[in-house]
């Protein structure tokens, strides 16, 4: 297939790398080549650092600039890098297929066109003569297989799970190979490789679980190229079966990929390169003054992450924690900046908070009934019905005769609400907020929830839960009211004279 053969031709092209064929004009100086790059006399590690690039750090041709320039910083040490597709391409590849499912196969198609030009646009600015041309047939050969693809999905509309994967693997599969060959335009030694050799996963298409065996094939494929000192450059996102099938790792998977791979090599230390400096005390786009958290636990970061700040996918800590390997979230368009680093434990200030995470459109399925009382069997059978529609549970609390539950996803609602209707009583509320508090100072610390609580004593809240880790406390308000909610907390907690945290905890900068 031609995708395969200009794929090859990526893969095998020769080191050593040639100067920048790019024409700089004067302000673009800090694009060095491989000889440019500082020397050093310190030994060069062989944990390789995982350098994840988000979709706005790959949004246009000045951000693959500065990626490059990002890289180039990094001196001597073993790189790998991991690439997010370029930011809203994804969407557009999934409304397409939406389009193609609605059975308008060639608007569907055509509606990516702006996508395509938009990688043209980059490799037209970045790229010169021969490595453009090859970028350019890779371009090309994506859009006749996704029009192929859009086809198929237009022709069996119910069968698209597998397919979807496919075409919005192409994504990463561009983004990735349009980095990899800058980063080669501008002296790096990197050398593109397709994501789905490394990481192997169940078929749940859409949000696949990767499996031992990702272990030994991303050991044997990146191994050899850091060991000469090249730099793999890595769709994140992507993955595949044992039998060869595109899976995904669900959206903002590329953070996860970066932990995966991160963990199988044994990293140094992964860091996600995004478009804000760090984890931050509560969502910038709720609170527009948050601030940068110097150092977190795994914990409390897994916590905010499964919690909403969408900064870390939820998955990325478990492989890091596990391998005990850093994580530091940095600002690509600030990278002096630095940035939240998340390690085994950080400082627990008493009585205080770390951040505010939250998660709106939520909703939580209250089940009440007698049989409960004192019987055994009655929690098992009503997570059952869960597990039976495949719907994750979030926050779960208990009374005597009730359980209320919140799920992400409602679209198996109906359903869902069927079966639980043979268990007792059910009642939905939709358009909720979790909102979580979150910090080790909450450990095992009395009262935390009464300031809380004091602070927004004027809004209804719900499902009132300490976290198993003991390090957030979480509950769930109407999403009309989360803003306020958590515009309050801030403040109570973070800014200003009557601010509770101490000074040194949120000005202190932190370097590994
Ligand atoms: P990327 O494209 O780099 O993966 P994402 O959009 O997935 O970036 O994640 C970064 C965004 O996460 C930020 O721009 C910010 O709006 C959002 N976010 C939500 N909560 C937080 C938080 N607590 N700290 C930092 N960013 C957060
Ligand atoms: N490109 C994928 C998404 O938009 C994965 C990622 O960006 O992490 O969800
Ligand atoms: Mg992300």
């Amino acid at each position: 297939m031609n995708s395969e053969r200009s794929l090859r031709l990526y893969e095998s092209a020769e080191l050593p790398i040639k100067r920048s064929l790019i024409r700089l004009d004067k302000a673009e100086l800090f694009l060095f080549s491989l000889n440019d790059r500082p020397e050093s006399n310190q030994p060069v590690t062989t944990k390789p650092t995982i350098m994840k690039f988000g979709g706005t750090s790959v949004e246009d041709s000045a951000a693959f600039r500065n990626v490059a320039h990002i890289v180039n910083s990094a001196g001597p040490e073993r790189i790998v890098v991991v690439v997010s597709a370029i930011g809203g391409f994804t969407d557009a590849l999934l409304s397409s297929v939406e389009q193609a499912n609605d059975g308008d196969a060639r608007t569907a198609t055509r509606c990516l066109d702006q996508g395509f030009d938009r990688h043209r646009a980059i490799a037209n600015q970045l790229l010169g003569g021969e490595t453009k041309a090859q970028f350019e047939a890779a371009l090309a050969d994506a859009r006749d297989q996704i029009r192929e693809l859009h086809k198929i999905v237009a022709a069996h509309p119910s069968t698209h799970a597998p397919l979807r994967d496919e075409i919005v693997a192409f994504g990463e599969l561009l983004s990735s190979q349009l980095l990899g060959a800058v980063l080669r335009e501008n002296g790096l030694a990197a050398r593109y490789v397709d994501a789905r050799r490394l990481i192997k996963t169940d078929e749940s298409y859409g949000g696949a679980a990767p499996l031992r065996e990702t272990t030994i094939a991303t050991q044997a494929a990146l191994g050899p190229l850091i060991e000469v000192g090249e730099i793999p450059v890595v769709g994140g996102f992507i993955a595949s079966t044992a039998k060869g099938a595109t899976t995904t790792l669900g959206r903002g998977g590329s953070d996860y990929s970066a932990a995966i791979i991160g963990a199988a090599l044994d990293a140094r230390e992964i860091q996600i390169w995004t478009d804000v400096s760090g984890v931050l005390t509560a969502d910038p786009r709720v609170v527009t003054n948050a601030r940068t958290i110097p150092v977190l636990s795994y914990q409390e970061a897994a916590e905010l992450a499964y919690f909403g700040a969408k900064v870390l996918h939820p998955k990325t800590i478990q492989p890091a924690m596990d391998c005990k390997i850093p994580v530091r979230v940095c600002n690509s368009r600030a990278p002096d900046e630095a940035g939240t680093l998340i390690v085994t434990s950080s400082e627990a200030a008493p009585q205080t908070i770390k951040a505010i995470a939250h998660k709106s459109g939520i909703t939580t399925v209250q089940i009440t009934s007698a049989r409960m009382l004192g019987a055994y069997g009655f929690l098992r059978a009503l997570f059952e019905v869960f597990g039976r529609h495949q719907t994750a549970v979030d926050v779960v609390t208990t009374s005597e005769v009730s359980v209320s539950l919140s799920i992400d996803d409602a679209s198996a609602l109906p359903e869902l609400i069927r079966d639980l209707a043979q268990l007792g009583a059910v009642q939905v509320e939709e358009r909720r907020t979790i909102v979580s508090v979150i910090g080790e100072g909450l450990r095992g610390t009395p009262g935390i929830a009464a300031r809380v609580f004091s602070t927004i004593s004027d809004i209804n809240v719900s499902m009132i839960s300490v976290g198993a880790s003991s390090v957030n406390l979480t509950f769930m308000v109407d999403d009309a009211r989360a803003r306020e909610t958590i515009v309050r907390l801030h403040r109570a907690y973070f800014e200003g004279e009557g601010s509770e945290q101490p000074a040194e905890m949120l000005t202190a900068e932190v370097r590994a």
